[in-house]
């Protein structure tokens, strides 16, 4: 998690949203990004998959965002096979809150995904 917050410091210096991003297989960083504007995909948890991607698969890598990811993302997450996922912060909107966790529960019973607090 500390290096999703080193990412997310890199996103505010460049005033984006401060979210950052990393995947981790066993004890390997696989990949790390933050939020980057002129892009509406452009979501640490988007960079960070695609980055991902190139080198290997996500089946037993492990996802730390700051923040609770959008909806896009969940399902982007999903899609991927991550195994787990973890996030500093949690959405405050009750209903945005219920459509992520739509998300996850969905790729909980056809993917074994896992979500971690
Ligand atoms: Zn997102």
């Amino acid at each position: 998690m500390e290096l999703a917050i080193e990412q997310a410091k890199l996103a505010q210096k460049d005033d984006e949203v401060p979210i950052g991003a990393v995947i981790v297989s066993g004890s390997n960083v696989v990949s790390s990004a933050h939020n980057i504007s002129n892009d509406p995909t452009a979501h640490a948890e988007m960079l960070a998959i695609r980055q991902a991607f190139s080198t290997s698969t996500l089946c037993d890598a492990e996802m730390y965002v700051t923040l609770e990811p959008c909806p896009m993302c969940a399902q982007a997450i999903s899609f991927a096979r991550i195994k787990r996922l973890y996030f500093g912060l949690i959405i405050q909107k009750v209903e945005e809150l219920k459509m992520v966790l739509r998300y996850f529960n969905f790729a909980a019973i056809y993917l074994k995904f896992m979500v971690g607090y």
